[in-house]
């Protein structure tokens, strides 16, 4: 394979080194060019910040209208049940296929940087796997662009919709990477019946569970001590997720450290959300305590809300202002979270420009990281398994 040969690259904004690219990974780092080799492929970015690629720890792809015309929305507060009946209002009535309608956004993910990607996929007796099928066909489809996961989500709860768990199981068999909770006191409650079919499941097929839990208060932080049980008891340590942690949103000082010490020490990553109303977690005190975590796309121009584009730099920079960071250190670990940190919080591999690393990354103009963060530039270039996929917020060739 051609040997590209990224000159003038500033790593994650320090001095202009060489990044050369061979096979997909990173092969060397060094401060002048190496000899020429023939076919080299040079590009010159020219003092260019270039950080890991995007990791999108949770997304909806399969509920995005991104491509479709505007979809307008009247509803002015979202509920549950209302979040329930657009659920299976846009099943019913979205004509253009789910895999179109993913890909397209997911193209626009990856054209904005995001490299490693998951999203959930809705599974309801009302919807069956067609979600599933599609991620599954998408994560092939996709995958010179982008590694994309899967997780078996129940939208519409399990045990408040039967049917739901014989679906989930079949689409574990299809090769679902990771199920899904939903508000197992909230929405189903029966919050422990909930937990042992998820558990149940994950410990079946060895796959990954993801939890949506909009709990809050106690009744949040009793779900997270079961939670944190059934992770140990089962040996799940760095497989279990939670995101949309509402209980985490604004909790006592102290109780934020019970909560930080029980997540790290049952090796429970959190997903962070950044939603309009409510508050940021505490994320600074939260990586003290040892808790992993990614940041998340979430539910991007789908019936619910308009809001939301795929883009995990956008992303941080909502979390840095809702955080109120304003030193340099923190700009930077919000975009960690969005690279390095979100990829060891969902157990993939390091990409951060060793030697045989994966060739996943994203060249930014600009002067520092704090800058990209807060005002964030086009992606002039962007890079997966070695391949350059994305040029100024636009998919390259034939991708
Ligand atoms: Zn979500």
């Amino acid at each position: 394979m051609t040997r590209i040969l990224l000159t003038n690259a500033r790593l994650d904004g320090g001095e202009p080194r060489t990044v050369a690219v061979r096979d997909g990974v990173i092969d060397a780092v060094t401060d002048q060019p190496p000899a020429p080799e023939p076919g080299d492929h040079v590009e010159d970015l020219a003092g260019q910040i270039v950080v890991p690629g995007f990791v999108d720890g949770h997304c909806h792809a399969d509920k995005s209208l991104w491509g479709e015309p505007w979809a307008r929305r009247t509803s002015e507060v979202i509920s549950m049940d209302q979040m329930f009946e657009d659920t299976v209002a846009q099943w019913a009535a979205t004509t253009t296929p789910v895999a179109t309608r993913a890909r397209a956004f997911l193209g626009a993910c990856v054209a904005a940087g995001s490299t490693s990607i998951r999203t959930f996929a809705d599974v309801a007796p009302e919807i069956g796997l067609e979600g599933v099928e599609a991620m599954l066909q998408l994560r092939q489809d996709m995958r010179h662009l982008t590694d994309l996961t899967v997780v078996a989500f129940p939208q519409l709860g399990i045990l408040r919709k039967p049917g739901t768990e014989v679906l989930l199981e079949e689409a574990l068999k299809l090769g679902a990477h990771a199920i899904g909770g939903l508000d197992p006191a909230g929405v189903d409650g029966d919050a422990i019946a909930q937990l042992d079919i998820v558990f149940g499941l994950a410990a079946k097929y060895g796959v990954a569970v993801d939890f949506h839990m909009h709990e809050d208060g106690e009744l949040g932080w009793w779900l997270i001590r079961r939670i944190a049980e059934r992770t140990k008891a089962l040996g799940l340590q760095g497989k279990v997720c939670l995101c949309d942690v509402f209980s985490l949103a604004d909790p006592t000082p102290q109780r934020l450290r019970e909560m930080g010490d029980t997540l790290a020490e049952a090796g429970i990553a959190v997903a962070v959300g950044v939603h309009g109303l409510l508050p940021v977690p505490d994320v600074r005190t939260l990586h003290g305590l040892g808790v992993k975590m990614c940041l998340g796309s979430d539910s991007s121009r789908s019936l619910w809300s308009p809001w939301g584009d795929g883009d995990m730099l956008s992303r941080a920079m909502f979390m840095a202002y809702k955080c109120y960071f304003r030193r340099d250190e923190d700009l930077e670990f919000a975009l960690r979270i969005a690279t390095t940190l979100g990829r060891d919080a969902l157990g993939w591999p390091r990409a951060d420009f060793r030697p045989g690393d994966p060739a996943d990354l994203v060249a930014l103009p600009g002067q520092a990281l704090g800058e990209v963060v807060v005002s964030p530039p086009k992606r002039s270039l962007v890079m997966k398994a070695g391949r350059i996929v994305a040029r100024y917020g636009k998919l390259v060739g034939n991708s």
